[in-house]
């Protein structure tokens, strides 16, 4: 890969194929795998990812919202696709564009098998979330009965999968709760059975629980974050190769002397001579203003180089006082000698708001 010499965020194909197959590698082989690519596959590339997923034989992907899938399909990704959280408004175009909603509460499966029936359908794949303990979306023990009094009356729709979601399959101190969610699931996932007369996929673990509670894996995971390289513990992190780079290039190099001061509200005030570099890059393209102020920094020809002063919309300025280096040179904002969950932490927030936050402005390159 020849030098970046604009802002970039470079994806690494081999990265994910290397993921893919070690979280696969957790599981037993008769177990499903969902990938879930939703909001730009983690601020990736939704389609590429997508295509290269299909190829390494994922049974199944998952987005939040209709838009996303509908976008897949239109680029001739063929694979089931789980809407996780779609609006009745969106129903026509789920099954125009034949995604598979997830239905969640007594509302949206009245709703959905309505229009199930006013278009026809039969046997129209849906899913069925439960309520374990998130508190978020899904059908608790309260409100069971109201799933198979509608399918008893329809035949316009059929459940392809029952799931659930763990609030804290990541935190061992939490590990209690979580075996109380997937005790629950089981349940309501044996109930569920008693009134179908076919087994629908059930499905609880995220990439954390796959690592964690491998016991718990039923007929499918869903996994996202490890398919991009990041797992939540930085032990296991260390089989996993991040996917992204962001990458982005000194656009211009300015000497201090002692008093001048860098940027809006004159935030940084160099005490001594200071040497910094302007970068293209700033809040608007997910680099956000919490990483100002020396709280975080870039790499630059493999040294550190803390962001001072303010974040700016389109620009950051960075102290290269002792870093060798020119206008032009390439910049690593996280990827190399940077983890994402490292920067992610300096700014008090996760790899996933980190990577999904990376606006659409950034330029995409995908490596092979
Ligand atoms: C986002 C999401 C996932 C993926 O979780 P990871 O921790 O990224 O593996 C799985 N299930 C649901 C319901 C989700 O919303």
């Amino acid at each position: 890969m020849p030098e970046a010499r604009e802002t970039q965020l470079e994806i690494d194909l081999g990265a994910l194929a290397h993921n893919y197959k070690f979280i696969r590698s957790k599981i037993s082989p008769e177990v499903k795998f969902m990938s879930v690519i939703k909001a730009y596959a983690y601020g990736n590339d939704s389609v590429e990812i997508a295509r290269k997923l299909e190829e390494l034989g994922t049974d199944y992907f998952a987005v939040a919202y209709t838009d996303e899938g509908i976008r897949l399909r239109k680029a001739g990704i063929s694979k089931p696709i789980l809407i996780l959280h779609p609006q009745p408004v969106n129903y026509p175009e789920i099954i125009e564009h034949c995604l598979e909603p997830n239905l969640y509460s007594a509302r949206t499966l009245q709703l959905f098998t309505d229009l199930a029936e006013k278009m026809n359908q039969e046997n129209y794949p849906v899913h069925i979330k439960f309520n374990t303990g998130m508190n978020r979306l899904g059908f608790t023990e309260k409100n069971f009965e109201e799933i198979p009094k509608k399918l008893k009356t329809t035949g316009a729709v059929k459940v392809a999968s029952a799931f659930s979601h763990l609030a804290a399959s990541e935190d061992w101190q939490e590990r209690d709760f979580t075996l109380h969610q997937i005790h629950r699931f089981q349940k309501l996932a044996e109930n569920l059975l008693d009134h179908l007369d076919y087994r629908p996929i059930f499905h609880i673990c995220n990439t954390s629980a796959i690592f964690n509670y491998p016991e718990a894996g039923f007929d499918m995971v869903r996994s996202g974050l490890g398919l991009y390289g990041f797992s939540n513990d930085a032990n296991l992190d260390k089989n996993l190769k991040p996917v992204g780079t962001l990458k982005t290039v000194i656009s211009q190099i300015q000497d201090l002397e002692e008093g001048d001061t860098v940027g809006y509200s004159r935030a940084f005030k160099a005490e001594k001579a200071t040497r910094t570099a302007t970068l293209p890059i700033g809040h608007a393209d997910g680099i956000n203003r919490i990483y100002g102020h020396e709280k975080a920094g870039v790499f630059v020809n493999g040294e550190y180089a803390p962001i001072v002063g303010n974040v700016c919309m389109d620009i950051i300025m960075i102290d290269v006082t002792n870093i060798n280096c020119k206008e032009g040179d390439e910049v690593i904002i996280f990827g190399g000698p940077q983890h994402v969950t490292q920067l992610a932490g300096a700014g008090g927030t996760i790899s996933y708001e980190l990577i999904t936050g990376i606006s659409q402005r950034v330029k995409r390159v995908i490596i092979q």
